[in-house]
């Protein structure tokens, strides 16, 4: 289907164009759902996806005869696309505040809530409706490949997003036999403790840990209890790489209140699994490519940063 990764201008209203983006007043402890929906408010992707209504267009929770079917990403498109195309400074987001339960069924309104557990409950509940249409699809059409809505089976254009995987990878220090597992993501959970910036946060989570003492490692080879080395990598990234700051210390910590130092662009080059830096780099360079033909010079610098080493920008 092709996601549109830049911001399309003429989708957006004159006033989120170059003004601030809109407003949304706090309900009573709705400060976690509001930084979330701005957060998926300003993913060009989704921005993007939900301003052409491409879910709701195929969405069977408008069609049923009786009652409309409450649809959480019918919800989350309305929201994203109201946020960026009415002429509004502030908006109340009543609309998603009554229909919590939709997304997270323990969710209450006015209680707090926690900001980062909402936004994996919006994106599954999401992908899962995804993946409802796509099944009924098929059906539908048996036989016929018709349905061009994602790749795979699993793939929704929500996986298409944000989905990417990581490599842990253990090796044997005796005899050198790796053993590799892999695990997809839609986000990453960074601990804190020390860290003082996302950099120094990254470089501890992807840390060689060796397995020695009392935490050997059994190898399949050596057939016996050894020491190894335990390595976690990015094997695939997503197209929109979602970072959770972990700022509870334990369960009776208390908050870690501090500033933690972002720059603008995260380099992830030297996270990525050796397989995929290559695979990772000509993706970069062709992506690269097609923007250079799209596009006039304009906003090259800043695009050229972004993408370059697999960089990230932030869009917080
Ligand atoms: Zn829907
Ligand atoms: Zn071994």
């Amino acid at each position: 289907m092709g996601l549109q990764m830049n911001w399309q201008p003429n989708l957006l209203h004159q006033k989120r164009k170059n003004g601030p983006p809109l407003g949304l007043k706090n309900l009573g402890n709705t400060c976690y759902l509001n930084s979330v929906l701005q957060c998926l408010t300003y993913t060009p992707p989704l921005a993007n996806f939900c301003l052409k209504n491409q879910h709701s267009s195929l969405c069977d929770s408008w069609s049923e005869a009786d009652r409309k079917r409450d649809c959480p990403f019918c919800i989350l498109e309305k929201r994203i696309a109201r946020s960026l195309s009415v002429n509004l400074s502030l908006d109340s987001p009543s609309k998603i505040q009554n229909c919590l339960r939709i997304f997270a069924e323990h969710f209450r309104p006015n209680r707090q809530e926690d900001a980062h557990e909402f936004l994996r409950y919006v994106i599954d509940a999401c992908h899962n409706t995804c993946l409802r249409l796509k099944k009924l699809q098929q059906q539908r059409c048996k036989g016929a490949e018709s349905y061009s809505n994602g790749g795979g089976c699993g793939e929704t254009v929500v996986k298409e997003i944000f989905g990417g995987a990581l490599q842990s990878q253990v090796k044997c220090l005796s005899c050198g036999n790796e053993s590799n597992k892999t695990d997809e993501i839609m986000d990453i959970s960074l601990d804190l403790f020390h860290s003082n910036s996302l950099k120094e946060a990254m470089q501890k989570f992807f840390q060689p840990e060796v397995l020695d003492g009392s935490n050997k490692y059994n190898c399949d080879k050596c057939k016996k209890l050894v020491a190894a080395r335990k390595q976690m990598s990015v094997l695939q990234a997503p197209n929109i790489l979602v970072i959770q700051l972990k700022r509870f210390e334990g369960i009776f910590g208390g908050k870690i209140d501090r500033a933690i130092a972002f720059e603008e662009i995260l380099v992830l080059s030297s996270y990525m699994c050796k397989a995929s830096q290559v695979t990772c780099c000509l993706k970069a360079v062709k992506r690269r490519l097609k923007e250079c033909k799209k596009e006039d010079s304009g906003n090259i610098v800043d695009k050229e940063k972004q993408k370059n080493s697999c960089g990230y920008k932030d869009y917080r």
